[in-house]
């Protein structure tokens, strides 16, 4: 379940590279590098230790950087099917939005640089495991614990709305629990950042169990579709499946499009309430910002100040036995060997695409990307 749409068409503006991509030791408590880190890395900097999972591009890595001995989670993307699929503009997007987000609920990037062949983004590995894994073993959650992963997503859906940013692929697989439980969100991959005039974006992309109704239309999106899929995600935590769910896709979005989502007996008359509200076809009908969101009845037990320090407990603490505890990770991945090249028979392709990112404007102005 949960496979990605490539966007179709893009709508997304260039983004501009205004903060430098090397380790930033500014924002966060977490790095034990020392300020010489502070150096352009590249992949000879780290050990490939095991897989931990695969995106649309690329798989992600454990890492640990040599001279540190600090671990990380080290995504890579290929850059020919990047090419192949027209994605350069959000791979950047990525990229960009990474390196400028500061939120206790958002995964952290520390480094970025590429090869001929691939583009590297290292991040603070966070061990917990995929809300997915968790949700798949426990088939659903009780209330207080969707209450408590709804209001740290929501926390995180906050702060990317102040900055702009629409998130646009929320969904288990990309919210991470770290060592204590608490959320981070991974995978910026299909986000979008608005410029200054811009109040619309028109890319057909997300998830089908998540994507909201009016971008299944056509008809331009905003930060309401992160609510939608918000509704979903709290929907399937509570139910086992996201609403709407039929294998069948098309059957799936017309269930989406003409019929309100089915309210099981289990949910509380709070959950049914903000169910309604997120799950709302018009987007206008919807709350319009996540402090509404935040004053339904379902969050009234939340004290917010706390939770924004990371101070409620989590109701769910991972058992780890250390840093590289890989229990929380599926074994098709952590068994999978860490062969990180590329297909042979790809190389004729791949070498045009390193020329075409060689001309590319950001390998100039951001340097972090370093070109071999
Ligand atoms: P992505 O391509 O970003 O969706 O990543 C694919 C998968 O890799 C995720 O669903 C996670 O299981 C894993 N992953 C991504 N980033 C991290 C991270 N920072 N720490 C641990 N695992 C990660």
């Amino acid at each position: 379940m949960g496979c990605c749409f490539n966007c179709l068409k893009s709508d997304d503006a260039e983004p501009s590279f205004k903060k430098p991509l090397t380790e930033d030791t500014n924002r966060s408590p977490m790095p034990q590098e020392s300020p010489k880190a502070l150096s352009p890395v590249d992949l000879n900097d780290f050990i490939i230790e095991k897989v931990l999972g695969k995106g649309a591009f690329g798989k992600v890595f454990l890492v640990t950087k040599k001279d540190s001995g600090q671990v990380y989670a080290m995504k890579s993307l290929r850059k020919d099917m990047i090419e192949q699929r027209n994605q350069k503009i959000h791979t950047k997007t990525e990229r960009q939005i990474l390196g400028e987000v500061n939120s206790p609920f958002i995964v952290q990037l520390r480094f970025a640089f590429q090869t001929p062949e691939k583009l590297y983004m290292v991040m603070d590995f966070i061990n917990g495991g995929e809300l997915f894994f968790h949700l798949r073993r426990c088939s659903k959650f009780a209330e207080d614990r969707t209450l408590f992963y709804a209001a740290e997503i929501l926390e995180a859906l906050e702060y990317l709305h102040m900055q702009g940013i629409i998130y646009r692929d929320l969904k288990p697989e990309n919210v991470l629990l770290d060592s204590e439980g608490h959320v981070k969100l991974t995978d910026f991959g299909l986000s979008k950042k608005f410029f200054s005039g811009e109040k619309k974006a028109y890319s057909f992309c997300g998830t089908p169990e998540y994507l909201a109704p009016e971008i299944l239309k056509g008809i331009g999106h905003d930060h309401a579709v992160d609510f939608w899929s918000l509704g979903a995600l709290i929907y399937e935590m509570l139910a086992g499946a996201p609403p709407f769910y039929s294998r069948n896709r098309d059957v799936m979005f017309r269930n989406m499009l003409s019929k309100p989502a089915e309210m099981k007996s289990h949910f509380s008359a709070q959950a049914v309430d903000l169910l309604r509200s997120l799950l709302q076809v018009d987007p206008k009908r919807r709350p319009i910002s996540t402090a509404e969101i935040k004053k339904q009845p379902f969050f009234s037990s939340i004290d917010w100040e706390k939770l924004k320090k990371r101070s409620i407990e989590a109701p769910f603490k991972p058992k780890l036995s250390g840093i590289k505890d890989l229990r929380y990770f599926d074994k098709i991945f952590t068994d999978e060997p860490t062969d990180d090249s590329v297909p042979p028979q790809t190389l004729n392709s791949v070498a045009k695409a390193a020329n075409k990112y060689d001309d590319f404007t950001y390998a100039e102005v951001q340097p972090q990307f370093k070109v071999d």
